[in-house]
């Protein structure tokens, strides 16, 4: 499932071209695609990517332990549509370590930033990683970076949605690999609709963030700045506004 491809560091193709079109990936809220800029400038709004998970009620009920926290959105970023006063934060969470990875996982975000976990899947012996994790060394814990959101250009966006509503678009300069995107219509290897489990409408793509937990460049990167150590792994987060509620998957190709 997850794990099944090798994993030395540049021997993997991480494009994903080839793939063209689905029904299966919800409209991102925002619509308009946002990748991640590492070096935010000053006056931007800054986003915090990873780190400590000391978030009340997002500890893992299976691990015992702090969820992954892979990113925390600023709902004061306007380009983000969320209600600031709903959503103040709004945090991605996942676990690699249960059987969360092979179930619905979905939570609500309070108003005050803490989780309420709704959806978690039990331990599966036998086909979780447990607690040793995917790689030598992993921690579950990754440092923490600033980012900001930068805007995917006009042409970029136009055929990032081109390529999602199944047109054949060409892909010069890697806009089709697989990045870290807030909103849009990020490529996903192998999408998912998700409905939302208090309203059951569907949900709209919040953020598709890959493997890379230091940065953008999934070249020569040393597992223990990977959230997996497999460059073809997605996490997916889907968001209801109504219900403040997320839910995410995870992608593999
Ligand atoms: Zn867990
Ligand atoms: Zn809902």
């Amino acid at each position: 499932m997850v794990f099944d491809q090798e994993t030395e560091a540049g021997v993997v193709e991480c494009g994903a071209g080839e793939k063209m079109g689905n029904d299966d990936q919800s409209k991102g809220d925002p619509e308009w695609g946002y990748w991640l800029n590492f070096s935010p400038r000053d006056g931007e709004v800054v986003q915090q990517f990873c780190g400590v998970n000391d978030i009340a009620g997002a500890d893992c009920p299976n691990c015992g332990r702090p969820l992954v926290r892979v990113m925390s959105l600023d709902g004061q970023d306007e380009r983000l549509n969320l209600d600031p006063e709903r959503h103040a934060v709004v945090h991605l969470l996942y676990c690699w370590t249960c059987g969360i990875p092979y179930q619905e996982f979905a939570y609500r975000m309070k108003r005050d930033g803490s989780v309420e976990l709704l959806r978690v899947a039990p331990r599966m012996p036998g086909v979780e990683l447990g607690p040793e994790g995917p790689y030598e060394g992993y921690t579950g814990v990754f440092p923490a970076q600033r980012v900001s959101l930068e805007a995917i250009s006009t042409e970029g966006q136009r055929k990032l949605k081109a390529r999602h509503a199944g047109e054949a678009v060409e892909d010069h300069g890697g806009l089709f690999d697989l990045h870290h995107q807030v909103g849009g219509y990020p490529v996903i290897l192998n999408p998912q609709l998700r409905y939302c489990p208090v309203c059951d409408e569907e949900m709209p793509l919040l953020a598709a963030i890959c493997n890379e937990a230091a940065g953008n460049d999934p070249v020569g990167v040393r597992d223990e700045d990977t959230f997996v150590g497999n460059c073809g792994v997605q996490m997916v987060f889907n968001f209801c506004r109504k219900c403040s509620v997320v839910s995410a998957y995870h992608s593999s190709d």
